[in-house]
Order: C-alpha cells, then sequence, then structure tokens
C-alpha cells in the first residue's frame, strides 16, 4: 500500500493518538474549570484496540507516533500502551505530550517501555504564573523531571509554550538564560481559538511574530525547513545549547506543512485539529480480521482533508478544546 497523502501533495507519516480525554491539570486556556466526564461519552480505546489501530496505520506508511490526550499520564496503563506501541512494525519513533506531573517518576519505565521522545507543557518558569495557568504549583518538580530526561539521554526533549497576552508574554530573557546550556527546545506556541475558549482567546491571544522579531534582533538564525518537517520554524543561535521553535497557526502557509492526522481517545479519525467532523474507526478496531477494512476506510477518507483550517474566519470545527482532540 503507497504511502499515504492528500489532494494536495501532503504526506503523513505522523499520528497523533489521544489515549485519554481527562486531565489533572486546569490550564487557563484549555480546561479552566478541570476535567468533568461525560457520564454517556464511551471509554477510551483499549489496549487491543490501539494495537489493531497503529498496525492499519503503519501499513499505510505511519511511522512517527505520538502519544497524546487530555494527559496520558492520567492512564494506568500508559506503559503498556507505550510498549505495545514501541513494538508495532513500522514505529521509528514514539513521542508523548504530557504535563509532566508524573514525569520524574515514571520516566525510566517509560524510556525501557520504548519512548523516545518527550514534549512537556511548561508554559512559564516563573513558578507563581505557573501556579495560575496550570493550577497546581509544580513547577519546580515538572522541570526536575526535564532535566532527569535531559541527564537519561532521551533522543528529543522539548518544552511547549503556550504564548499568553499579559501572562507569559515578556519572559524571553529567562527563557533564553534556560536555553543557554540546556540541550532542549522550547517551542512556542500561538494561542488556537477552540469552542470553549473565545473569551479567553480575545484577551490574551499574541502573534508569534512579535516574538520572532525578537528572537533574529538578537541574533537567532530561523534555519531552513526540512523536506518532512512539521508546520513549526525552527531557530538556533551559535551561543546556545537550545532551540527555539515557533507553532503559528493563524500565519500563511502553516497547512501547507502539515504532515499528521489524529485519532482520539474514543477513535475517532480527525483529519484536521479544527475539522468539522470526525470519522469513527472503532468499530473496524474489534478483531484482527478487519486490518484491510480499516486501512481501506482510512485510506479512503484522505480525499476529504481540506487544504487549510479556518481559524482565521472563527471556525473552530468541532473541538471544544485541545484536551478533547489531543492537541
Ligand atoms: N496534557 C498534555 C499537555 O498539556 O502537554 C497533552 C495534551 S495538551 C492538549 C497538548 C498541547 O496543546 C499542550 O502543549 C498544550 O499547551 C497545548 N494547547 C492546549 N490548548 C491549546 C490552545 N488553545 N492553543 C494552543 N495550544 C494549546
Ligand atoms: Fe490538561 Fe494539557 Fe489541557 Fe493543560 S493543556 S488542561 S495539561 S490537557
Amino acid at each position: 500500500m503507497s504511502p499515504l497523502a492528500d489532494r494536495y501533495g501532503r504526506r503523513f507519516p505522523y499520528l497523533r493518538l489521544s489515549i485519554i480525554p481527562a486531565c489533572n491539570f486546569r490550564c487557563t486556556y484549555c480546561l479552566p474549570h478541570g476535567y468533568h466526564a461525560d457520564a454517556n461519552a464511551a471509554a477510551p480505546l483499549s489496549l487491543d484496540e490501539i494495537t489493531r489501530l497503529l498496525r492499519g496505520f503503519t501499513e499505510l506508511g505511519m511511522h512517527k507516533l505520538r502519544i497524546t490526550g487530555g494527559e496520558p499520564s492520567v492512564r494506568r496503563d500508559l506503559t503498556d500502551i507505550l510498549r505495545t506501541a514501541a513494538a508495532v512494525p513500522g514505529v521509528t519513533k514514539l513521542a508523548m505530550t504530557t504535563n509532566g506531573t508524573l514525569l520524574s517518576r515514571h520516566l525510566h519505565e517509560w524510556m525501557d517501555a520504548g519512548l523516545n521522545a518527550i514534549n512537556v507543557s511548561v508554559d512559564t518558569l516563573d513558578r507563581a504564573c505557573f501556579a495560575h495557568i496550570t493550577g497546581h504549583d509544580r513547577l519546580d518538580d515538572i522541570l526536575h523531571g526535564v532535566n532527569m530526561a535531559l541527564d537519561a539521554g532521551l533522543a528529543s526533549v522539548k518544552l511547549n509554550a503556550v504564548l499568553l497576552r499579559d501572562v507569559n508574554d515578556k519572559e524571553l530573557p529567562s527563557w533564553l538564560d534556560y536555553l543557554r546550556d540546556k540541550r532542549v527546545g522550547v517551542r512556542f506556541i500561538e494561542l488556537m481559538q477552540t469552542g470553549d475558549n473565545v473569551a479567553f482567546f480575545r484577551d490574551h491571544h499574541v502573534r508569534a511574530e512579535v516574538l520572532e522579531e525578537q528572537l533574529l534582533t538578537r541574533g537567532w538564525q530561523l534555519l531552513p525547513r526540512a523536506a518532512d518537517a512539521g508546520p513549526a520554524r525552527e531557530y538556533r543561535h551559535p551561543d546556545y545549547a537550545g532551540r527555539i521553535g515557533i507553532i503559528a497557526p493563524y500565519s500563511k502557509d502553516f497547512c501547507a506543512g502539515c504532515n499528521r492526522l489524529r485519532v482520539t481517545a474514543t477513535g475517532d479519525l480527525r483529519l484536521c485539529l479544527f475539522g468539522e467532523f470526525g470519522i469513527p474507526l472503532r468499530p473496524l478496531l474489534q478483531s484482527d480480521d478487519q486490518r484491510d477494512d480499516l486501512v481501506r476506510a482510512i485510506g479512503g477518507q484522505i480525499g476529504r482533508k481540506e487544504q487549510g483550517h479556518f481559524l482565521h474566519e472563527g471556525r473552530t470545527g468541532i473541538t471544544p478544546h485541545l484536551a478533547s482532540t489531543g492537541g
């Protein structure tokens, strides 16, 4: 089977799989009131269903997998999921996005299971500001986990920071101090509007270009875009061990670099984070014999992927918050 490609020539070697919609944090831009379970909601995919899903995707050329959520570490069988995912033939890079609350406790277990890349959400290096954004005074422990990951030689360690006007958008100097000697990548992410955060977005959205101008003034250089790179713009500086990536979903051509598909915790394929529909794959994950049907179903949906999102027009699709889809 040839690799997945859409009608705009984009390929999709990268799958982001949410394994649980629940989260233990209440980030102001995502779940400001915490996670509330819907009593009628289906359970997240089981380990067997996940395994079948991944085998179908690797047959279509997927080789990079990111486990996300909600907060993936809320799931008790996370280590089993990682071990199983790493063993699926064709998965060459196994990454996870986490808020880091269990990182220091489980890092070695996760690495032994096959995890080789991690993104930890750290929106600020200021302890009080971190507690304000997430609802939890856990910054020191999370940064300790990040140091452990670096010391343990995890292949890729990145921090995700969502830029928020009048909250954390004046912190470039402290980030630069942090990055001088740390082999870590920080990705500054422009706040995205979702169904639930419209007023918050209006008050706190700030264009990432403002930060990029400051980087260029300070001698940071934009790296040429690699052919298989995602939508991030990467910067480096000869005096710094760390790197900076900018994710600016409102910038021109952002979607041209799209290389990923998403599957929600209950098995809906999402062609775009901000799309208008999900395609239920769960019925095709009930037995190993369904593999051909699954592969055909996924391959057949790619033609429906739009060229770009409609965020500029305020259309956020069916995503109430990123915890629901897997950010
Ligand atoms: N709970 C994990 C975490 O926070 O890393 C994984 C899921 S979270 C939805 C994935 C990423 O999406 C995080 O880095 C988070 O900061 C980011 N995110 C959530 N809501 C966002 C929004 N409205 N705009 C931009 N990024 C957002
Ligand atoms: Fe939870 Fe991640 Fe959303 Fe924060 S961004 S509330 S940690 S899912």
